[in-house]
């Protein structure tokens, strides 16, 4: 059964407590990598369990609970990308792990939420549901839904069906539509502080808590996610190749990393190249922890103006990331231009 995480249990209180202002709309935000899924599939089992204990918390006994853990509960419907549900091989998974767990089934599925998939819900709330009673909708991550589907929600929860409540997670809330944004009750969803993110970690098993989180840029599931999935390996041999750029090759880097999430990529190389330019005018570093006498090294011979434009470019590519045609000669450009950009004076 999913907990909810320590960080969450006072927002839960208050939360669960403000029950009436809800509306028939929540929208949470936050952080990607800070545990709003798992929050939400929590909240969904919590208010369809017949016996919640004490917290107003499922009790993960009754018959409800055992739906909703097992085969899916009746009267709970989730929308997310296809991509989604290929990776984790259920109908989703934990939290965040969309921009991590790439996979080559994951490349060729949808990363969109689909306006079919949105016009699917009207059976479920207009017609199924197992008792006559309460109903929820989760959609995650909200900001996937395509124009089409945005604009099939909102004219659902502008004349909101009866009983149902839709719950949306976002990490972006800035890309849902306003008209969306302001038909839902909105919620900011609490991130922990260092302290408090490494003590989890170090109890989840982890066993760098400090340099994984700054790695994966002070979310604590992105985080966790880092150390215990595959990405640990990829990321390390992308340090070495990138921290030597003498001895980088970009053709042998690409083809090891092919098969990772290429925006995951994107955003290292993006945070590598946040270090450099950090230390540059701080002396401080804030992702790569571990490679400080690295960073210091190759950031006092880089052009900091070049290193500057090609890190701005690296923000155009994030966005081609997730469509590539061909995943390794993106990969291949993306190492060519940053073994150029290093060879600057
Ligand atoms: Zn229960």
């Amino acid at each position: 059964m999913r907990e909810i995480y320590p960080w969450q249990q006072a927002f839960w209180q208050k939360l669960l407590h403000s029950r009436r202002f809800w509306g028939h709309a929540l929208l949470l935000k936050g952080k990607q990598g800070a545990g709003k899924y798992d929050f939400a599939r929590r909240l969904a089992q919590s208010l369809l369990c017949t016996e919640p204990a004490a917290g107003l918390q499922a009790c993960g006994r009754c018959a409800s609970c055992g739906w909703f853990e097992q085969s899916g509960h009746p009267n709970f419907y989730q929308i997310v990308p296809e991509a989604f549900s290929a990776v984790t091989g259920e109908s989703a998974e934990k939290e965040e792990s969309d921009d991590k767990s790439g996979t080559a089934t994951k490349k060729s599925a949808s990363q969109q939420i689909g306006i079919e998939q949105i016009r699917k819900l009207n059976d479920f709330v207009y017609l199924t549901g197992h008792q006559s009673g309460f109903k929820i909708v989760l959609i995650y991550p909200a900001e996937a839904m395509n124009t089409a589907a945005a604009n099939a929600l909102l004219k659902k929860l502008e004349e909101p069906p009866p009983d149902v409540l839709f719950i949306l997670v976002t990490h972006q809330a800035q890309h849902l539509l306003p008209t969306i944004r302001s038909r839902c009750q909105q919620l900011a969803m609490p991130l922990p502080d260092v302290a408090a993110s490494v003590a989890w970690l170090r109890q989840q098993g982890v066993n760098d808590p400090d340099e994984c989180l700054a790695a994966a840029g002070y979310a604590p599931l992105s985080a966790l996610q880092l150390a215990k999935g595959g990405d640990a390996q990829s990321l390390e041999q992308f340090i070495r190749q990138v921290a030597d750029p003498k001895r980088l090759d970009p053709l042998q880097l690409a083809e090891a990393l092919q098969q990772s999430s290429l925006p995951v990529v994107v955003n290292w190389l993006q945070k590598w190249c946040y270090d450099l330019i950090s230390y540059r005018t701080t002396g401080k570093v804030r992702y790569f922890l571990k490679q400080l006498p690295a960073i210091q090294t190759l950031s006092n011979q880089l052009n900091p103006l070049a290193c500057g434009a090609f890190a701005r470019e690296l923000n155009n590519k994030q966005k081609l990331a997730h469509h590539p045609l061909n995943p390794r000669l993106f990969l291949e450009d993306l190492f060519i231009a940053y073994a150029a950009m290093t060879q600057q004076r």
